[in-house]
């Protein structure tokens, strides 16, 4: 029996479980993946007791991708590029990080859209741990990288991201006279921000307002991709108004499932079935 989990605060609300355990029973694997609440004075007795119970892996969330890092053996290229790790393997006396946030974001784009990132133009809207990742990813692509956040020091930090490729991230004051002229010269707009998450619609009907959507929603134009990565609710506020405005859309789910699968491949170099992973996922949050 394999031991696998996700350790995080707070964690009741992790989607991982019911999406790992749906591809374990599609596969027939023998094992079980089971969501931990950690302390954060914890978190070194929570990985090296999970190592000595003999746990195959972890998946690591919320507040814990940075602070993990000192009780870990080793990191992959991409988890050291942003200093941030997702997922965790037990090899014999190794405890190897790794994270699967960037590259599983890319791959639901060319899943489920078929689009490919290569060399194109992007706004990333916010610079928490997650724009991290996918900015990352997206320069390893060679993505000419716009970047705009509430707070603009964060956005400018991303500049080390980009390394000696400088001229290829471009930090944006959010600000709709800053944002407007960039717009014609973007391919993708992705909303990283939690703004949305909220369901005010539910809570207030008839009370959506500009404070639901990260940018208005006036500076999107029909070519547009617009990919929010929440997946609760499925369709935010923002992604509603781009797809009016004629915008091509993706949610977050798809990041959710293929940072996922990418775990699998770190863990056993197989990709799991998507479609139980989906269909579990569906049925948590319908
Ligand atoms: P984080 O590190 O806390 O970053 C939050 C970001 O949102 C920051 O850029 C922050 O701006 C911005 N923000 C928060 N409230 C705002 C507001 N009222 N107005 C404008 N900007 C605001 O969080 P994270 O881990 O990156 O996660 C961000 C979102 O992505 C969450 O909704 C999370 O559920 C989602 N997510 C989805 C997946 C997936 O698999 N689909 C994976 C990871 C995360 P400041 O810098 O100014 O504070």
């Amino acid at each position: 029996m394999e031991l696998l989990g996700v350790i995080g605060n707070p964690i009741a609300h992790s989607l991982s479980p019911v999406m790992h355990n749906a591809a374990l029973a599609a596969t027939g694997r023998q094992g079980v993946y089971l969501p931990f609440l950690v302390e954060h004075a914890e978190l070194a007795q929570a990985v090296y007791g999970a190592r000595a119970l003999g746990f195959t892996g972890l998946n690591v969330t919320i507040p814990f991708k940075e602070h993990v890092l000192p009780y870990l053996t080793e990191l992959t290229p991409e988890a050291r590029r942003i200093q941030s790790v997702n997922t965790i393997a037990f090899i014999d006396d190794r405890i190897v990080g790794h994270t699967t946030d960037g590259i599983g974001f890319t791959a639901a784009a060319k899943s489920e859209l078929d689009f490919d990132f290569s060399r194109k133009a992007v706004l990333v809207i916010g610079a928490g741990g997650a724009a991290r990742a996918i900015t990352a990813e997206l320069l390893a692509r060679q993505c000419r990288v716009y970047i705009t956040n509430r707070t603009y020091q964060r956005a400018e930090a991303f500049r080390e991201l980009a390394g000696s490729a400088r001229l290829q991230l471009t930090a944006v004051p959010m600000h709709p006279e800053a944002l407007q002229p960039i717009m014609g010269q973007v391919d993708v707009v992705i909303n990283t921000t939690s703004v949305g998450m909220a369901k005010p619609s539910a809570q207030n009907p008839g009370r959506e307002s500009r404070a639901d959507v990260p940018i208005p929603a006036e500076l999107l134009l029909p070519q547009h991709l617009v990919i929010d990565i929440i997946y609760n609710p499925k369709q935010t506020l923002f992604l509603r108004l781009a797809q009016e405005k004629g915008c091509r859309t993706q949610n977050g789910v798809g990041m959710l499932v293929w940072q996922a699968v990418k775990a699998w491949e770190f863990w056993w170099g197989i990709a799991p079935p998507v479609e139980p992973m989906y269909q579990a996922i569906e049925a948590s949050l319908s």
